[in-house]
């Protein structure tokens, strides 16, 4: 049975103002980060027969160089051979992304892009901190689909300060418009101790508002099942046919290797593998090949049943009720708000949320969660 292979590059060009996620604009540890990845992926790989995905995500993977991302990719396949016809997804940024760069990704086994767009408009763009403007996004797309990648998807935000709904309406237009089979969509969440935050606090950018991330997700969620696309997750919309198989996995709760500075692992069952996030102590670790550049979290039976809970609402698929064991019943009930807001549908082998459930998932999920090991 294979497994999916995740590698963190925690290195961007600049700090997004809304971003919390462990990445360094500091490039000076990025040779000695790989050769660490290299190390982890020699010490850990002994179980696995076969990868079945590969995702390169960060940070930015596209500020690794051609020779860097060909090496982790030898090195992940020297311990076990990619499956026939594996999905290999890159985390690109829009200025990262020229002719000699994609022709050296897809020689590497690159074979699906992930591209940081965000935003069609410079003006938003600017406030974010984003390296790139709209059309060198656009140009990037161009070029992507030029070269004969067909696996591409984007990332958008919504529920954008001082934005309407015409707005996100144009936004996800111009996307359908260049044949982008595969679109992630955020909405905005202003995280602690980011610089969003801080402008929010100071007044130099207002507060982004419930109701325009909530007019826009049910817009966009209406509006793509009408193209006759899959809105198959919280975040995730492709034509059929395209969906992420990486993140799917995580979804089901399977097994995967999660290399590199604050990359988690999960082995299918009980443990997941938390990497420290920090650069120096990760690289420093790997390379005495000792244990303190990880932690090892054991989840009981009640954490797997809440997780899976939580990650089943947040996709078209639902929760299934033979998950539920004996808590079925107790479900129903616990769920009966959500069903009778029409947030929630108990259908026959499973509960499903709403596009409008699906705004408030973790609060749905949260309210079904078993505390105790008697309910199980
Ligand atoms: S490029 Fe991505 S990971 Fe890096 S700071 Fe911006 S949002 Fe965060």
């Amino acid at each position: 049975m294979g497994q999916g292979l995740y590698i963190h590059v925690p290195y961007c060009r600049k700090a997004c103002t809304y971003c919390n996620f462990h990445f360094s604009t500091s490039w000076k540890t990025m040779d000695d980060m790989v050769d660490a990845m290299r190390q982890e992926m020699a010490h850990r790989m002994g179980q696995v027969d076969s990868w079945q995905t590969v995702y390169f995500g960060g940070g930015t993977p596209s500020v690794l160089t051609a020779q860097q991302i060909q090496s982790l990719i030898d090195t992940a396949t020297s311990h076990a051979p990619l499956q026939a016809g594996a999905e290999v997804t890159l985390e690109a940024n829009p200025e990262d992304v020229d002719d000699r760069s994609i022709d050296h990704w897809i020689q590497a086994g690159v074979n699906r892009i992930s591209l940081g767009v965000q935003s069609f408009e410079d003006s938003q763009l600017q406030w974010m901190n984003r390296a790139h403007n709209a059309s060198q996004a656009v140009d990037a797309i161009k070029r992507l689909q030029d070269a004969g990648l067909s696996h591409i998807t984007m990332d958008l935000i919504y529920g954008l300060p001082e934005t309407s709904l015409a707005y996100w309406q144009d936004q996800v237009g111009q996307a359908l418009a260049m044949d982008i089979p595969h679109l992630s969509t955020y909405g905005l969440t202003v995280e602690d101790k980011t610089v969003l935050h801080a402008d929010i606090a100071s007044g130099k950018i207002s507060k982004p508002m419930d109701e325009r991330s909530v007019e826009d997700f049910m817009w966009h969620r209406s509006h793509l099942r009408e193209q006759g696309w899959l809105t198959y997750e919280l975040s995730n919309s492709c034509q059929p046919g395209f969906e992420a198989s990486h993140n799917a996995a995580y979804w089901r709760g399977e097994a995967y290797v999660g290399i590199g500075s604050g990359a988690h692992s999960f082995d299918g069952q009980w443990e997941r593998r938390l990497n420290v996030a920090n650069n120096p102590m990760y690289i420093k670790a790997m390379k005495a090949g000792d244990s303190l550049g990880f932690e090892l979290e054991t989840l009981g039976p009640i954490e797997r049943r809440n997780e899976q809970l939580m990650t089943g609402l947040r996709t078209d698929l639902g929760f299934q009720r033979s998950h539920a064991g004996k808590w079925a019943e107790t479900l129903d009930h616990l769920w009966s708000d959500a069903i009778a807001k029409g947030h929630m549908l108990r259908l026959e082998d499973r509960w499903k949320l709403t596009d409008a459930g699906m705004m408030w998932s973790d609060a749905i999920a949260a309210a079904g969660f078993i505390t105790d090991n008697t309910d199980l």
